[in-house]
């Protein structure tokens, strides 16, 4: 039988997915509702469930399916076909998956747990030079696990750097050539805006960000708004963690979590729109779907098109419901009376316009994760000229605060305090997370882009939020994004659904209009 090969693939891989669907409902029970006592059992039972992954996913009867179907020209011949696509990514994630040797996998995960410690520490006490002789052992190894596997040929095929092979597992197809020639017009740009913002004396009050809200009420209207956005809450839930995130663990079972400070409810609600948006996308994923092939149809769940295509493009449709849908004045407009009958008199003084000016205050700051969307990506950019230069070898880590608090001043225009409230806020180095950060901006920057052609398509787009109508965004973005699964290269879904490869323009152009509206700017 001509696909029995793909068949036995997508079984294989569908008992390795459904696997896996237990691991993160362990994790998930564990950040939620797992009594404390249970911690030490619960390590074992997620060891034992990651091994019986890790083996299913690395089985030698895997490559030797995938290299049968890559042989079959039925299945392969066209590259844009479904089938090539699940092919082409299953050879990926296998690649991933086996070409690390067991030796170093066991060696990140015994030095990235000691420089976490040392990493915490040394950020309690402010001190790089504890921290440095790890962040060294860190890039060494972060270099030989790029030497494994590869760098990758760039869309241009000029020849890469090992950044490209650890980008490749957040985003593929993604170079750091690449990302330079765009960020680099963003960071001019974005510092130019970010002066202007700071010399405007036409500044918001953030009187109704400090309204005290208790947490049940917040949580009552939180789920009405994701209820509203679209958010399946009879395929989901939305509970209460330290840490929030987004688990679209199984069909019919997306997770989120959120965190409630009775004295700034917007942290919940833009938090929650957050996690929603990334809800969305699992919910709007062919998870359910079949692929029909000569007779026989394959469930689509555990294949790649059943799968998000990048951490870049699943941060744009977060970010999207986040910023352009729930930080426009358009929101406001129509959340208002229900944030008041939902959450009480705390709002009764605030217009919705006083709502939107607050929620869109820009103030460049030193820290990443309490950063706006004017001067966020800016924190992003620093991060990734500094690991670039790292990995290649041209920055030594012991230069790294310098370096670190100068571009702080030249792109913000902040003097950085101390290295616990500069290169030592994140965690993300000491345990060897390098080529993660872009994808929070490529996510800004892709929302962005998608934004403008959906304002070209749904011509009513503010009206209809206005007056809390989601249906034609959420059914624009099921089409044009979700369904696809992992079909296409991010970089190739942006320029099928805009027309335009991606660009800074469209992020810039949002930014100047709305967050410049605010400041009086132009
Ligand atoms: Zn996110």
């Amino acid at each position: 039988m001509a696909h029995s090969a793909l068949k036995e693939l997508c079984d294989l891989s569908r008992s390795a997915a459904t696997l896996g669907s237990i691991g993160s409902l362990l994790s998930w029970d564990q950040e939620t509702y797992m009594p404390p006592a249970a911690a030490a059992h619960r390590a074992e039972q997620q060891a034992m469930m990651a091994a019986l992954v890790h083996e299913r996913r690395t089985s030698p009867r895997i490559g030797d399916l995938i290299a049968s179907c890559e042989s079959d020209r039925s299945l392969t011949g066209d590259p844009a076909s479904p089938t090539a696509a699940m092919v082409r990514e299953f050879r990926r994630e296998y690649d991933l998956a086996t070409k690390l040797p067991g030796d170093l996998v066991a060696e990140l995960a015994r030095t990235g747990s000691q420089a976490q410690e040392v990493w915490k520490e040394a950020r309690q006490k402010s001190d790089f030079a504890m921290f440095a002789p790890w962040l060294e052992k860190m890039m060494a190894l972060a270099r030989r696990k790029a030497d494994c596997y590869g760098i990758p040929k760039g869309p241009d095929a000029k020849p890469g750097e090992r950044y490209d092979a650890l980008l490749n597992e957040y985003e593929p197809g993604m170079t750091a050539r690449e990302l330079d020639s765009i960020f680099t017009p963003l960071r001019q740009r974005l510092s130019a805006f970010i002066a202007q913002v700071a010399a405007s004396t036409n500044k918001p009050s953030t009187a109704p960000l400090s309204v005290r809200i208790d947490a049940s009420r917040q949580h009552v209207f939180g789920q009405f708004v994701i209820d509203a956005m679209g958010f399946d809450l009879k395929a989901g839930r939305l509970d209460v963690t330290t840490h929030p995130f987004c688990s679209g663990m199984a069909p019919g079972d997306t997770r989120l979590t959120t965190r409630y400070r009775d004295e700034k409810f917007t942290d919940a609600l833009y938090g929650t729109m957050h996690e929603a948006g990334h809800g969305l996308y699992e919910q709007g994923l062919p998870k359910q779907g079949t692929l029909g092939t000569n007779g026989s149809a394959i469930p689509l769940f555990g294949t790649p098109l059943s799968e998000s295509i990048s951490l870049g493009i699943h941060e744009s449709q977060s970010r999207m419901w986040e910023n352009l849908v729930g930080r426009s004045r358009a929101f406001w407009e129509w959340a208002l009376p229900h944030a008041r009958r939902i959450m009480g008199d705390a709002l009764a003084a605030f217009t919705a316009e006083d709502l939107f000016r607050a929620v869109n205050t820009a103030q460049p700051s030193f820290i990443r994760v309490e950063a706006d969307e004017a001067t966020y990506n800016m924190h992003v950019m620093v991060r990734f000229e500094i690991e670039r230069a790292l990995l290649s070898g041209d920055l030594q880590p012991r230069d790294v605060p310098a370096v670190w608090n100068r571009k702080y001043k030249d792109y913000l225009g902040v003097d950085v305090p101390d290295d616990r409230r500069g290169c030592l806020q994140d965690v993300h180095w000491s345990f060897g997370l390098i080529g993660y950060f872009p994808t929070y901006t490529l996510g800004n920057l892709y929302a962005s882009q998608f934004w403008q052609t959906i304002q070209g398509q749904i011509g009513d787009i503010d009206r209809q939020i206005a007056r809390g109508e989601f249906k034609d965004l959420k059914a624009w973005l099921n089409r044009n994004i979700h369904a696809h699964g992992r079909r296409y290269r991010a970089a190739d879904l942006c320029k099928m659904v805009t027309g335009s490869p991606l660009s800074a323009e469209p992020f810039i152009a949002y930014l100047e209009g709305k967050v410049g509206s605010v400041y009086g700017i132009k």
